[in-house]
């Protein structure tokens, strides 16, 4: 069966595909050479250490942040010069890091924000019912202003928001960061159950042991390289990423 699986993924087609992606910040030079791919359903972890560059590398696939050198393919166009809210409306969205939402806006009003770019009235009021039933916590605040949410209703929030957009590929920034390890559990559930509702996620972590329990594949990322890649099973057993990641 497993073999089986394999080779239907690897006849799945690519979403993204990023070649010899080159960033930098003046002089710094934050993503070096980076190359990877992430297949239609699939669920694509990057992990690294602070400062590693995943940041850096979702800014960029958004288009929030310049590449000197390189070239990002989304369903097969060009995208690398693309304007980020054109990749937004072609199917790109961002849970950028850090629970960015917007205070002084509803709940209601935060995740109409999210689908600023789609114009299907039927469609969006249906995506928010959806949204409403992933996350009943919001539909019980859904007039309560942002700023008054708890750390995880607004992780919440800025994941509902992204999923407004009705992303073909769904990036996430660090997503556990600053949670209580509980609310951690059910954010990581939340990405599990849409991965297998069939969305495409491209996840950056720290937090890579729990990253590489839900995801199918993994790219490993020291100060701007990709050092290592791998099925989520190869990576969580390899001795290397053992010891510097997952605690010896
Ligand atoms: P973290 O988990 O802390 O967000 P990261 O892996 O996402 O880390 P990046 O935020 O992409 O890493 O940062 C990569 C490198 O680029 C770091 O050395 C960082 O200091 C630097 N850097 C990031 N943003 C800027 C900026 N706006 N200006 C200058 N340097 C930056």
């Amino acid at each position: 069966i497993r073999r089986l699986l394999r080779l239907t993924s690897e006849r799945r087609k690519k979403i993204l595909q990023v070649d010899n992606l080159d960033v930098f910040y003046d002089q710094l030079q934050a993503v070096k050479n980076v190359s990877f791919e992430v297949k239609k359903g699939e669920l694509v972890t990057i992990i690294g250490a602070n400062g590693a560059g995943k940041t850096t590398i979702l800014r960029t696939l958004m288009g929030l942040q310049k590449c000197a050198r390189g070239s990002i393919k989304f369903m097969d166009q060009e995208i690398t010069l693309t304007l980020p809210f054109v990749r937004a409306r072609i199917g790109i969205s961002i849970v950028p890091e850090g629970r960015r939402i917007f205070p002084d806006l509803t709940v209601e009003q935060n995740l109409m924000m999210g689908a600023y770019t789609r114009v299907d009235r039927n469609g969006i009021a249906n995506d928010l019912k959806k949204i409403f039933q992933l996350f009943p916590v919001l539909k019980e605040r859904r007039k309560q202003v942002g700023k008054t949410l708890s750390g995880g209703e607004q992780q919440m929030l800025t994941i509902g928001r992204a999923l407004m957009a009705k992303p073909k590929l769904l990036l996430m920034d660090e997503v556990s960061m600053g949670l209580m390890p509980i609310i951690v559990e059910e954010t990581f559930k939340v990405i599990k159950d849409l991965h297998q509702q069939g969305l495409t996620i491209l996840l950056v972590e720290q937090n890579a042991r729990k990253a590489l329990s839900i995801a199918d594949r993994g790219y490993v990322i020291e100060t701007g390289k990709i050092v290592l890649s791998g099925t989520a099973e190869a990576l969580l057993s390899n001795p290397a990423v053992k010891k510097a990641y997952l605690g010896g």
